[in-house]
């Protein structure tokens, strides 16, 4: 065969590897159906952002949907933070912690959050997704076994999947199913490390972990307890301090992990705890060793974001204020917010495509919150997870619940006279 000549070229067909991927574009799937309608509520781009108001497709909207609880993205003392930081060490770390990746500016922010936790120390990664991943993964093995709530982020599940521990998963906040699985455990297996991994704050229900049962069960069965407190730091317990000191028991839970992509406006997550479990994580965890570490900007962002927190504790109490304001209202409007307790309120929709042209209406009525779907919640229960900032004024709070009550009238999710239904 000469270059050139193709005849007898076999065109490679497609691997069936790739079926699945092309089935999920297939013209009769949800998928296709519901991008052809525009109701798609996902991967929608922002053009511009000011916090609780932002731009997308050419018109303002109100930002329900954010983790930006603080309201800090868009202050302009956190903005000129990231400016200084890219202007003294560049854009990027290029390397890990373990290399080239570790500023001075990355100590001062693991002494400072080692501080603020009340903690002995503290270690950084890339992403909370990273945190949580992390630190399972280096603290528990073959040998251990992971008791982990079934609501848990999808970044605990995978730490316990690369952990390759035994995971044993109890219905959410089901403490009586996750004692009888400890007292079995500590029978059957009692040389075996035990972890109980739990999120602090659930981050669809809005609800807070129950920490004193959780604590008195890790003590009776000699088990660590691990928190993740992505949707609580900054949010809840004293001066944002998180679940556990919510309820005043920051010493008797070992390890709380949180996130800088939401309260502190940027990006990465930290672990804190005692200082042989975060010097063992330092050195074990693939995710803090093997990958780039916090670029400079998002380092000096969070740096602000704990200034602002610990000089402005108003910005708390408003947040608070908020949240009751908020609830309140869906509730009056005759919506099911489930049995919320924080800046995170989901409002209860029924089926798929109702919610879906649900979502469509609100962001049509000025007014941007995430649609959520099985698997992440029971069939039959989506949602449109609402969420708040310190910085919503009153007016735009007032405008959210119109748009509700606008919309949740016209699909039939409350009754024409704003009350719920009752079939
Ligand atoms: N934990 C929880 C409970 C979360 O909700 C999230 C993010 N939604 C994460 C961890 C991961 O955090 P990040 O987005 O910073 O990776």
């Amino acid at each position: 065969m000469s270059p050139g000549d193709d005849t007898e070229t076999a065109t490679k067909s497609a691997p069936s590897l790739f079926n699945k991927c092309h089935k999920f574009f297939d013209k009769s799937g949800d998928y296709a159906k519901t991008k052809d309608a525009d109701l798609y509520p996902y991967f929608r781009p922002i053009e511009r952002n000011e916090g609780t108001s932002a731009i997308m497709n050419g018109r303002e909207i109100i930002m329900a949907g954010s983790n930006n609880y603080l309201g800090l993205t868009a202050d302009p003392r956190v903005k000129e933070a990231a400016r200084d930081a890219v202007a003294k060490y560049g854009t990027g770390c290029t390397g890990s912690r373990f290399l080239n990746g570790t500023l001075d500016l990355h100590l001062r922010l693991e002494e400072r959050l080692a501080d603020f936790m009340g903690k002995d120390e503290a270690v950084l990664f890339s992403t909370g997704y990273m945190t949580n991943e992390g630190v399972i993964q280096a603290l528990a093995g073959r040998n251990d076994i992971i008791f982990s709530d079934k609501d848990n982020h999808a970044c605990i599940v995978q730490g316990t999947r690369v952990s390759m521990a035994d995971t044993q998963r109890y219905r959410h906040n089901d403490l009586d199913q996750l004692e009888k699985l400890l007292k079995r455990a500590s029978e059957d297996r009692p040389d075996a490390g035990k972890l109980i991994a739990t999120d602090g704050v659930f981050s669809m229900s809005g609800k807070i972990a129950r920490v004193p049962e959780l604590v008195e069960l890790a003590n009776r069965y000699d088990a660590a307890l691990m928190l993740d407190d992505a949707h609580a730091i900054g949010v809840i317990g004293p001066g944002g301090r998180g679940s556990a000191s919510t309820f005043g028991l920051k010493d008797d839970v070992d390890i709380i992990t949180g996130t800088f992509s939401k309260s502190f406006s940027s990006l990465g997550g930290f672990a804190v705890g005692d200082h042989d479990v975060i010097e063992f994580i330092r050195h074990e965890a693939s995710a803090h060793i093997f990958s780039a570490s916090m670029p400079p900007a998002n380092t000096a962002t969070v740096l602000k974001c704990l200034d602002i927190l610990e000089e402005e504790p108003e910005r708390l109490e408003r947040l608070w204020e908020i949240s009751d304001y908020m609830r309140d209202g869906f509730r009056n409007l005759g919506f099911d917010v489930w049995d919320s307790e924080t800046p995170i309120i989901p409002v209860v929709i029924g089926d798929m495509n109702t919610c879906f042209q649900f979502w469509r209406d609100l962001l049509d009525n000025g007014v941007f919150v995430n649609a959520v779907v099985p698997p992440a919640v029971p069939p039959g229960q989506t949602l449109m997870r609402t969420s708040y900032m310190a910085t919503h004024s009153n007016d735009e709070l007032d405008k959210i619940l119109d748009a509700f009550h606008k919309v949740g009238k016209q699909h039939g999710v409350i009754g024409s006279n704003g009350h719920a239904k009752t079939n």
